[in-house]
């Protein structure tokens, strides 16, 4: 069985826009990001987005301009040596009512099935409460990280703290 990382995208990996990132000219990938993945892969964990882009659903951005958002993060992430596993999106809006939207676990339970993932020794990441919650409704565990500049901490603190 495999562990994991999942990480939620916007206010983790990049800056989040309240208009949303809808194309790769408003992607701006915060810094510190390569090495953050970096180092969980050196201690053995996929790294796996999970990320709710609502904006597709509500026409403001489509699946295309979204894996290409995601194919940018990746050429950049390759420039380091690193790369994320994969990145697993909802395209619904709230009103849809789907079952992939955070805080539903869906879509970490999709991941743990393509990947055999054991989901009690990975953790989910983020900066909203929704990501916790979608972190322990699929049986890991969730943390909640203020901002981008949290990430590198927590991490490091994450790593610490691992039972060989
Ligand atoms: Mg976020
Ligand atoms: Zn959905």
């Amino acid at each position: 069985m495999n562990k994991a990382i999942f990480l939620d995208r916007d206010g983790v990996i990049n800056k989040e826009r309240k208009d949303y990132v809808k194309n790769i000219d408003e992607l701006k990938i915060f810094e510190n990001i390569s090495e953050c993945i970096n180092k969980l892969k050196n201690n053995n964990f996929l790294v796996i987005v999970i990320t709710n882009q609502s904006a597709i659903n509500r026409g403001l951005t489509t699946i295309e301009k979204i894996n290409e958002i995601h194919n940018q993060i990746q050429n950049h992430l390759k420039k380091f040596n690193t790369k994320i596993d994969a990145f697993y999106f909802c395209p619904h809006r709230p009103d849809e009512n789907c079952l992939c939207r955070k805080p539903n676990p869906q879509l970490i339970i999709k991941a743990s099935n393509d990947f055999q993932i054991d989901l009690k020794s990975s953790w989910m990441i983020g900066d909203n409460d929704s990501d916790v919650f979608a972190g322990e409704n699929a049986g890991c565990k969730g943390i909640k990280i203020k901002n981008n500049m949290d990430l590198p901490n927590t991490i490091n603190e994450l790593i610490k703290n691992l039972d060989y």
